[in-house]
């Protein structure tokens, strides 16, 4: 399974600015090993498909989805409107919009099974606080995020999961989680994700999230049981993410 790295923009980058960032990236020599994506704001979703023309490089990513496919919800996008940009993946439950927006894991769950039954993989966000590391309660959190997660899900066929263990006292903080640590939950998650889903947990890419960059990559990327990274801040400018890439998988 290659590894996967996935941009994250966050609320940054309307249709003129994230043409020219994929333009600016399509420049950059990137590692053939690496799976490599981009999540874009919806709004941008258009102009990014249209930079990349045909090419699957970047793929794109959403940064949320809804579990309906059409009907009275205002405001709302379906997986099958993704879909129509030749989006491969989907980012639900970010901490952000768990933080803000009040998402629960039921929400969660719904969102990412809607987007595995259209052929979207969803990149499901998990992660402790600060202070329930602090309690020793990392464990318990996230093993109960991920069942509540999975539990509609199924891992089998062309749209595998993905979990981002994304703890939150280290997303944009500059202070990311050790590779002991990391090792520690990603171990857990595996062993959630066998219990749950059987065989098909085996399709499953787990990536860390929170304050990787150009210098602590490598390290994540051969931390056992690290599939990939999810990265906010460090892939705001193209040819800063295109480094980043190439450090992960140093020749
Ligand atoms: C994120 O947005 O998911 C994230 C991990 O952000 P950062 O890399 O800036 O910590």
């Amino acid at each position: 399974m290659k590894k996967l790295l996935i941009a994250n923009w966050k609320m940054h980058y309307g249709p003129i600015k994230a043409g020219a960032w994929i333009r600016a990236f399509r420049r950059e020599r990137l590692p053939k090993e690496l799976d490599i994506a981009v999540a874009v704001p919806f709004v941008s979703l258009a102009a990014a498909r249209s930079s990349l023309g045909r090419a699957s490089i970047p793929a794109l990513a959403a940064q949320d989805v809804f579990w309906n496919e059409e009907g009275a919800f205002t405001g709302e996008i379906s997986p099958g409107m993704l879909l129509e940009f030749g989006t491969e993946y989907c980012i639900v439950g970010h901490s952000e919009r768990r933080q803000y927006l009040g998402e629960t894991d039921e929400m969660v769950s719904k969102k990412a099974a809607a987007a595995q039954r259209s052929g979207i993989s969803p990149v499901i966000c998990v992660g402790e606080t600060k202070i329930q590391r602090a309690r020793g309660e990392a464990s318990k959190t996230v093993r109960s995020q991920i069942t509540a997660a999975v539990s509609q899900s199924k891992s089998e066929g062309k749209a595998p999961l993905v979990i981002a263990y994304e703890p939150l006292w280290a997303i944009g903080s500059g202070k990311s989680c050790s590779p002991q640590d990391t090792k520690e939950m990603h171990t857990i998650i595996r062993s959630v994700l066998e219990k749950k889903l059987g065989k098909a947990a085996s399709a499953v890419r787990i990536l860390y999230g929170g304050s990787v960059d150009v210098r602590n990559v490598a390290e994540y990327m051969t931390t056992t049981g690290v599939d990939g990274a999810l990265i906010g801040g460090a892939s705001l400018d193209p040819r800063n993410f295109g480094l980043l890439c190439r450090a992960a998988l140093p020749a």
